[in-house]
Parts: C-alpha cells; sequence; structure tokens
C-alpha cells in the first residue's frame, strides 16, 4: 500500500507533484482559505507549515512576541524552502498568522497572493452574502491569474473531492471511539496533516486502502487513558506521540491541524436549483454552498461571537470519544486561544475531567513535558480509581 508522506517530506512531494503535473502550486495560512476554489482552477492548494528548527530568520521582519507558529512559517519561506510555490493566500482569521502572510507578500513575492477577508463575527447576519462576495472575488482573481475560467462544473467536481476527503477523515476519527482506538493519535495525526498538502485525489485514494484494511486488522493498541488535545495550531506530532509513549491515548482533539480542519461538508446545492439556469447561476449557488461551509465550520476562538459554540462542540467530542482527561495546548502568545484556555480549564474541572495546560513553543521541550505529563497521568489515573 502506497504511504501518506510525512510533514518533513511535504516540499518533496509537492516538487515531484509539480513535475508530475506541470500544473501550479498556492501556499495558504489558514484553514478558512476556501481550496475547494483553488483546486477546482487546477492548483494544489499546500498549507503552510513551520519546520520546529531554532531560527532567527524571522526576527527583523515579525515581532518575537508574535507566536511561534507564525515566525516558523515565515522562516520557513525564508530559507528558500517553499520557492516552489507559485501563489500565496490568507484568509482573515488572528493578526499573528497575517503578519506572517503580509511579511511573506514583501520579502517572498509570488506571481500571485490574495487576502481574503474572512468576516470575525461569522455568527452576523451578513456574513454570507459578505463570504458570498470575497469568494467570487476570490474565484474572479484566481481566473485572471491562470487565464482560464474555473467553471461551475469544475467547482461541483473539486467539493465532491474535497467532501469525500473529510468524510474518510471523519471515519478514520470514528475509528478512535472504541476503547482501545484501531489507531493511534499520532499516526492518526499524521494522516490529517498529509491532507493538508496532499493533492485530495490522491490523499483519497490512500486513505481509503487503509479503512479497508483497518477495518480487517486495527492496530494493537493498548488501553490507556483516553485523552483530547486542544488548543493552538499544533503540527509537532512530537507532543502526542510522547503522549502515547506513556500509555496514554490521544482519541480526539480540537485543533486547525487536526479536527476542526475537515470537521463539516460542503452541503451542495440540489441538482434541480441549477435546472434551467446558467453557468453564473450555477456558479453562485456552488459558492453560496462553500461560503455557508466555512462559516458554520467548528469555530476558532478568534471567530466564535457572539455566543461561544466552540465549547459546546468541545464538550459534545468529549462525550462522544469518552475522553478521561484533557491536554489544552497554547502556542507562546496566542492571543486567541490564551482567553479560551481558563475558561475551558474550568468547564472540564466542573465536568471531572482531569486537565493539564502546556505552552509550546517552536520546539517541544520534550525532557520537561515528559515529567509533567507522566505526573498528570498518574495523578489522574489514581483519582480515577
Ligand atoms: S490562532 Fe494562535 S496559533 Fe493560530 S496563528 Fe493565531 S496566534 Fe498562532
Amino acid at each position: 500500500m502506497q504511504k501518506f508522506p510525512l510533514a518533513t517530506e511535504r516540499h518533496r512531494y509537492a516538487q515531484e507533484w509539480k513535475a508530475r503535473t506541470g500544473c501550479k502550486i498556492m501556499g495558504y495560512f489558514c484553514t478558512y482559505v476556501p481550496e475547494e476554489i483553488v483546486y477546482a482552477a487546477g492548483i494544489l492548494p499546500v498549507r503552510v507549515l513551520g519546520s520546529h528548527e531554532p531560527q532567527d530568520l524571522a526576527e527583523p521582519h515579525i515581532f518575537s512576541m508574535f507566536c511561534p507558529f507564525c515566525r516558523d512559517c515565515l522562516a520557513e519561506g525564508l530559507r528558500g524552502n517553499y520557492d516552489y510555490l507559485d501563489g500565496i493566500s490568507h484568509a482573515q482569521s488572528c493578526l499573528h498568522i497575517r503578519q506572517s502572510f503580509e511579511s511573506w507578500q514583501m520579502h517572498i513575492p509570488r506571481a500571485y497572493s490574495h487576502y481574503l477577508f474572512m468576516p470575525a463575527n461569522l455568527q452576523s447576519p451578513s456574513a454570507q452574502t459578505c463570504l458570498e462576495e470575497e469568494l467570487l472575488e476570490f474565484k474572479n482573481t484566481l481566473e485572471k491569474w491562470i487565464g482560464t475560467p474555473i467553471t461551475a462544473k469544475a467547482l461541483n467536481e473539486s467539493v465532491e473531492v474535497y467532501n469525500l476527503n473529510r468524510r474518510l477523515l471523519r471515519q478514520l476519527y470514528e475509528l478512535r471511539k472504541g476503547d482501545p482506538p484501531a489507531i493511534s493519535g499520532a499516526e492518526t495525526m499524521r494522516i490529517t496533516l498529509a491532507s493538508q498538502f496532499m493533492d485530495k485525489k490522491e490523499h483519497n485514494q490512500i486513505l481509503q486502502q487503509l479503512l479497508q484494511e483497518l477495518a480487517h486488522s486495527p492496530r494493537k493498541i493498548a488501553p490507556g487513558p483516553r485523552v483530547m488535545v486542544l488548543g493552538s495550531e499544533n503540527d509537532d506530532t512530537e507532543l502526542v506521540e510522547l503522549t502515547e509513549s506513556l500509555g496514554a491515548n490521544v482519541v480526539i482533539d480540537d485543533h486547525c491541524t487536526g479536527s476542526r480542519y475537515f470537521w463539516n461538508e460542503v452541503i451542495p446545492p440540489s441538482p434541480s436549483m441549477g435546472e434551467g439556469k446558467g453557468e453564473g447561476e450555477h456558479t453562485d449557488k456552488i459558492l453560496q454552498a462553500i461560503a455557508s461551509r466555512y462559516i458554520n465550520r467548528p469555530p476558532c476562538p478568534q471567530k466564535d461571537l457572539r455566543d461561544r459554540r466552540r465549547f459546546t462542540h468541545i464538550l459534545k467530542l468529549a462525550e462522544e470519544y469518552k475522553i478521561q482527561a484533557a491536554m489544552l495546548i497554547q502556542q507562546k502568545f496566542c492571543d486567541p486561544h490564551e482567553l479560551d484556555i481558563p475558561p475551558l480549564q474550568e468547564l472540564f474541572t466542573r465536568k471531572g475531567i482531569p486537565n493539564i495546560f502546556l505552552e509550546v513553543d517552536v520546539t517541544t521541550p520534550v525532557g520537561q513535558f515528559r515529567t509533567r505529563i507522566e505526573a498528570f497521568l498518574e495523578t489522574m489515573q489514581l483519582e480515577l480509581a
């Protein structure tokens, strides 16, 4: 069976993909960028990630009190490791990652660059119309760049490919509901990360084969405390690997690099809605459906206004995946998550779920975390006994 490339192999994968297909590649900085539209243009969207190597390259361009993830992403561009990108795009989320994107625009310019305004208040009645217009504008600029129209048919096909990927990843996550889970948290994390830089059709194919394999022979995993990880962006598998090496099973997450990336699908317009309509109206309907998907996805804390919908979603996941402990992760200086973590800790404590807070930097302090996580797991097991 073909294997998923690791995040450390993402540049090689992208360069080979480009040589094989002759098509363009676009780096995107936030999972609110509607990748379906990029993919419909025949362009491969790849998420810009850091390398987790200590660096001082980003220092002259971005304040050191911005989150390590943003600085790491910028450094990876400044090193020239993303030189194969033809374009970049960003959808407004937090100011830290926007700063990283704007530094790229200035210091690592590409042939195409687009900033998409994603409303902060996605619960506002005008968010849908606003976003539809933004998506149309995004599509128009892409068409101008590639020199061909993005048809309604291409958009529909792209949505199908993306929806299939989301469904398959949900199936993979379902396998973690068992006790013990049929697949580890670390392996699931590597697969989910791969979907953020691979061609979705290729990812779907390998994932379908893996799901068939797992249905017959689940991974041999020992039962252990069931842990949820949540918080800031987390693309470093080291923490989850460490936690699982200490006997726990990471069974669910709420990260933009994890479940939030794929949790909900685009609900395509029914075919009858397009009957007798022209290409423009077909396109409008699909863009409406895409906009609705991004508005209704499990929110980033930056977008979780005014009702706090994120907490309800997290508690639902905690219940469905029968978690026994929670690990709350914050990228150093990440304001959006910093504000959410104390009320979340309170919520977990009220529900009787032991929890631990860990602050991460560009590199994971494995030695220090090992001691803390080990002590946490021992104490919680004593409490549960
Ligand atoms: S939400 Fe937090 S982790 Fe994500 S980019 Fe913004 S500051 Fe960094």
